[in-house]
């Protein structure tokens, strides 16, 4: 079933995106929780990491490679955070796996 990553990736409902490849889209989160949050999506539907399989290691990687270059695009490449959640307790709330690019204030540490 197709989540509202999925429809974002379809082109059904807009983002503001920051970056696009074949296997990746990254754009601005809806309730940014700092300066700069990016959310960085792989466009084949992985629900999270703990659904992840080895083959999906390469786009992951990737994941985290567009997260530096982003950093450096968006002028915070001195200081910032990505991170991923998985599964209901770690916060999920969308079950199409993204990495949360955070930065542009000092970040507290993790709860
Ligand atoms: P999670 O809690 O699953 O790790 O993070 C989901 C993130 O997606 C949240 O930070 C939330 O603000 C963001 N989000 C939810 N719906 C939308 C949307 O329609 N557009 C955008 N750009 N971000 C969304």
């Amino acid at each position: 079933m197709s989540t509202v990553f999925g429809q974002i990736i379809e082109g059904k409902l807009p983002c503001k995106k920051v970056f696009e490849n074949e296997r990746i889209l990254a754009f601005h989160d809806i309730a940014p929780q700092a300066p700069v949050h990016v959310l960085i999506v792989p466009k084949k539907l992985i629900p999270n990491l703990a659904g992840a399989s080895d083959e999906d290691e390469a786009v992951l990687g990737e994941c985290l490679t567009v997260a530096r270059k982003i950093a450096q695009q968006l002028g915070i490449q001195n200081s910032y955070r990505v991170i991923t959640n998985s599964g209901k307790e770690s916060g999920q709330l969308v079950y199409h796996i993204h990495f949360h690019l955070l930065g542009g204030r000092p970040l507290g540490a993790l709860g």
